[in-house]
């Protein structure tokens, strides 16, 4: 995939059957949210936000206002995984994910063998234990959060 456009926050990517917008990095209000050209936006939108580490609260106005315009767009858009940042605020803020679908989302689990973070994928209707085996490890490892909120972004 080639980029057409990029900013700080986002590198957009047209492709045959949709356009993939990559969010990266911590979101905030000097965050740049490029839109894609209208004239490549194509038959739908994927919002990849794996590499979005934090967002504060400028850059959630911000993001509320770059799904809006996005939405104008009148295609379908979905996001791909939605990332921990990312489900975080979705389960806080009813509206952050505008009119966007969720497709997968990632997970916080903490391995105490690995000593390690790992973010797991699931998919959006998935069941998400409490605990599953460390993909390096094999060891146990636990959802390092409280599961009921975390998932509060699917209801
Ligand atoms: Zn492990």
């Amino acid at each position: 995939m080639s980029a057409v456009g990029s900013s700080d926050a986002i590198t957009i990517h047209p492709g045959a059957d949709a356009t993939t917008i990559v969010v990266s990095g911590s979101i905030d209000e000097r965050s740049q949210l490029l839109l894609p050209d209208a004239f490549t936006v194509g038959k739908r939108v994927v919002i990849d936000t794996t590499a979005v580490t934090r967002i504060n609260s400028l850059g959630v106005a911000s993001w509320i206002r770059y799904m809006g315009k996005l939405s104008g767009f009148g295609v379908p858009v979905s996001i791909a995984p939605l990332s921990v940042a990312f489900v975080t605020q979705a389960s806080m803020i009813s509206n952050f994910l505008g009119k966007a679908s969720v497709e997968t989302f990632l997970a916080p689990y903490f391995c105490a063998k690995c000593d390690q973070a790992i973010e797991q994928l699931f998919a959006i209707d998935a069941q998400v234990p409490e605990e599953m085996a460390c993909p390096k490890c094999t060891a146990p490892m636990e959802f390092d959060d409280e599961l009921e909120s975390y998932l509060q972004f699917r209801k």
